[in-house]
């Protein structure tokens, strides 16, 4: 049987995998990615996470089909061009699918990140079994993929589903990533909510545990922790991710209609309550009708949706 290589890259760590024809990864390795030694560098470290993940899984190189990488957008995907990615300085106009094929010397494919991951959940995780799925990536950036009808959306630029940038504030939004305000990226990320703990934190007297974390510590898991913990200043930071995941969620209810949206990322160890939230305000924001049939959940696969859906791109596009 066929077998694919997924590698997912990230600001901070590629993960990757060797993946069978059914979905089920047989390896899955994580190598940082060095990203500010730039561009050259990182694209060694794919290649890395590339050979280690087909050693970890026991085959022979021979044995690969193809290779389907995951990337942080924007991205040209028929030329496999990064074109501005927001979390990733310093690699525009990249053509990163044939620099890594050159190294690999396999078909290669390039799918957003977030794309990959919704296509993983879709093929072999929480999506198994529906048509149609959003799924938010809450990690460094907030990540969206659409598929309906079993096909990513990808848009004819390649932007389709690029939903972190929803506008949630109209009003002296903060400023995403991508230089623009307002966006969701730039309140529900990992990086926003650490960053909106310690505005919050530096404007008032709230207590907090939080105060006994050294700035620099600071981490959305701690943030959560200490929400599920109880502590007021961490539960409004985490109630107010919830309203604005539940802002860009209710909007896409109204524009795909899906079977189910998905949470995905480092975030969602968050626990029930958060995910609870998101409902109860999707429930009150929404047109009822359409908020009714759709299941919120989290998604299934964790850090591994990335690479296990790049490595289905990959049959996709070589396989049959
Ligand atoms: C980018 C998306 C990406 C997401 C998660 C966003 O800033 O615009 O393309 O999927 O971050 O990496």
């Amino acid at each position: 049987p066929p077998f694919y290589l997924g590698i997912d890259l990230g600001g901070t760590n590629i993960k990757s995998g060797v993946v069978e024809d059914t979905g089920r990864p047989l390896s899955s390795v994580s190598i940082e990615t060095e990203a500010d030694r730039g561009p050259e560098v990182g694209i060694e470290n794919l290649a890395k996470a590339g050979r280690l993940a087909v050693e970890a899984s026991g085959l022979r190189w021979d044995q690969i089909s193809g290779v389907g990488l995951g990337s942080p957008g924007t991205m040209d995907l028929s030329r496999g061009m990064l074109l501005q990615p927001p979390n990733l300085p310093g690699w525009n106009q990249l053509p990163i699918r044939d620099l890594l094929a050159a190294k690999l010397d396999k078909p290669t494919i390039l799918q957003n990140d977030a794309n990959a991951a919704a296509y993983g959940e879709y093929w072999a995780g929480a999506g198994r079994n529906t048509r149609s799925l959003v799924l938010f990536t809450l990690g460094t950036g907030v990540g969206c993929g659409i598929i309906t009808e079993g096909r990513i959306i990808e848009g004819r630029h390649s932007h389709g589903g690029e939903c972190g940038h929803i506008i949630v504030q109209m009003e002296n939004g903060r400023r995403c990533g991508c230089g623009a305000y307002g966006h969701l990226e730039a309140y529900a990320s990992a990086t926003a909510l650490v960053k909106r703990a310690h505005d919050l934190l530096s404007e008032g007297s709230m207590k907090s545990v939080l105060r006994e974390i050294p700035p620099d510590d600071l981490t959305s898991r701690a943030i959560s922790e200490a929400a599920d913990a109880g502590d007021p200043a961490a539960r409004r930071l985490m109630k107010e991710t919830a309203f604005y995941l539940a802002v860009g969620t209710v909007t896409l209810l109204h524009t795909i209609d899906p079977d189910i949206v998905l949470f995905g990322g480092g975030m969602i160890a968050a626990g029930q309550g958060f995910l609870e939230d998101i409902r109860q305000h999707v429930q009150k924001m929404a047109f009822p009708a359409v908020a009714k049939g759709t299941r919120i959940d989290y998604a299934e696969l964790g850090g591994d949706a990335g690479f296990i859906g790049a490595a289905g791109c990959a049959r996709d596009a070589f396989g049959r």
